[in-house]
């Protein structure tokens, strides 16, 4: 049997998108190993998002040069979105990487493998980055997780927002067949997933290209009737596109978790525009309200962006405001660095990167005094919790999530993995809430 050691970077779609790799490569019989020392082919799933990530590739590219010098017969393989933009630029910066496969590719990554390795003369590089529509094959086992599962239902985006990459590596949106999906979740269902979140980089577009009527909304409501999934969430949203029909079907379906991630990136009406978000302050209120009245308790996280270009001291406040005003329960904050072939990379970048990172403390700052204030609220409440595992921070205790993604630790036993407890909140940080475990026959249960 051979061995492959894959490194993903990046987003939740490209953590899915390595899983999808492990089980096209072993129908090929190779097998995942944690140590590259040990590994047949090495692949890089990599992220163009931000500049750091790419960086990060190249440093890893850098190592593994020195290990292709002692193995020759290692395949190296870059694959995701910076494959997709970089392309040629990887292979003259990195010779010794064999193999650059675009996201759209990597159904078809087994294919490549052989042909590296029945490349004849020495020539062995296989280039593939045309966008192609991915047909979804999961091996239902090969998951890092036995009891939550990415289940993708829309792939690619249509708003090309003015700093992102991501509709030109992953191409223009498609959904995928709702029978499709209802059978990969009952698989997972089957196979004991017990809480499955569905992925999108719009996930409320869901459906628009089928022109029928059949929406996310519509999605959520099939996917939490089947047996055996006690949770169903999904990400993320887009302001524009997110209708009541999906808020109905998360009010009126126990199983959907009341949370919501919903990017604002910034507060100001003059910088989104200059985004090309397509929407306003007042649509992300209006969403906000309308979320609230129909969806008690719902708890709703944001990103932002800072120094974007043109970003004026006023424009930053207005994303301080609103903070304050949306009392997010989380804010994913980034400092704008330009993407080579989005359309903001002709703006001048005017904000100074020591501005940009006064401008991201701050802004982390207040993130963290709303959570601060919002974990102290729910002190000596009741919550529900999925149980994942020991905790990474403090090995001593068990730790999961509440139905509105809050972290819990506390003390458990291996067998609670996988179940839900109550769990009463007694302390916290601005990251974690640390509680103790009650009888589940307790009637004051928060929906938490
Ligand atoms: S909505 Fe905007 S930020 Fe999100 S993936 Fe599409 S282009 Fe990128």
């Amino acid at each position: 049997m051979k061995k492959v050691h894959l490194l993903t970077y990046g987003c939740q779609m490209n953590q899915l998108d390595s899983e999808l790799v492990l089980g096209a490569l072993a129908s090929e019989d190779y097998k995942p190993t944690e140590s590259v020392q040990d590994a047949d082919l090495v692949l890089l799933n990599t992220c163009s998002v931000r500049e750091h990530a790419e960086d990060k590739v190249y440093s890893a590219l850098g190592t593994l040069k020195r290990l292709k010098r002692k193995r020759p017969e290692l395949v190296i393989g870059v694959v995701g979105c910076m494959a997709q933009m970089d392309r040629e630029a990887i292979l003259s910066k990195a010779p010794h990487v064999d193999l650059v496969l675009g996201p759209g590719q990597i159904d078809h990554l087994p294919a490549f493998v052989r042909q590296v390795l029945g490349g004849e003369n020495g020539r062995r590089k296989v280039l593939a980055t045309e966008q192609k529509e991915v047909r979804f094959a999961r091996n239902i086992r090969a998951r890092p997780d036995p009891n939550q599962a990415f289940v993708e239902v829309i792939r690619g985006c249509d708003v090309h927002c003015t700093f992102c990459v991501v509709p030109m590596t992953r191409g223009p949106e498609y959904s995928r067949r709702p029978e499709d999906v209802l059978a990969e979740v009952q698989a997972l269902a089957d196979d004991g997933v017990r809480e499955v979140t569905l992925l999108g980089q719009t996930v409320d577009h869901y459906g628009k290209d089928f022109r029928n009527g059949y929406g996310l909304g519509e999605l959520l409501r099939d996917v939490a009737s089947i047996d055996g999934i006690v949770r169903v969430r999904f990400i993320t949203s887009h302001p524009r596109y997110l209708d009541d029909r999906i808020l109905a079907a998360i009010s009126d379906t126990p199983k959907v978790c009341p949370y919501l991630h919903m990017p604002l990136q910034s507060g100001s009406d003059a910088v989104l525009a200059r985004m090309k978000r397509k929407y306003d302050m007042a649509r992300y209120r209006d969403r906000v309200a309308r979320a609230r009245e129909t969806i008690p308790g719902v708890s709703i996280a944001s990103d932002f962006i800072v120094g974007f270009p043109g970003e004026t001291a006023e424009d930053f406040e207005a994303s301080v405001r609103a903070i304050l005003e949306f009392r997010f329960s989380n804010s994913f904050i980034f400092k704008y660095s330009p993407r080579p072939g989005t359309a903001a990379v002709e703006f001048p970048d005017d904000v100074p990167p020591e501005e940009k990172k006064r401008r991201n403390q701050v802004l982390l700052a207040v993130t963290n005094r709303v959570r601060e204030e919002e974990h102290r609220s729910m002190l000596g409440s009741l919550v529900d919790v999925l149980v994942e595992g020991i905790s990474k921070r403090d090995p001593a205790k068990y730790m999961g999530r509440t139905r509105t993604n809050h972290i819990v630790c506390f003390d458990g036993q291996p067998e609670l993995v996988g179940q839900e407890v109550s769990v009463k909140l007694a302390s916290a940080t601005t990251l974690t809430l640390f509680g103790e475990r009650t009888k589940a026959e307790a009637t004051d249960i928060v929906r938490g």
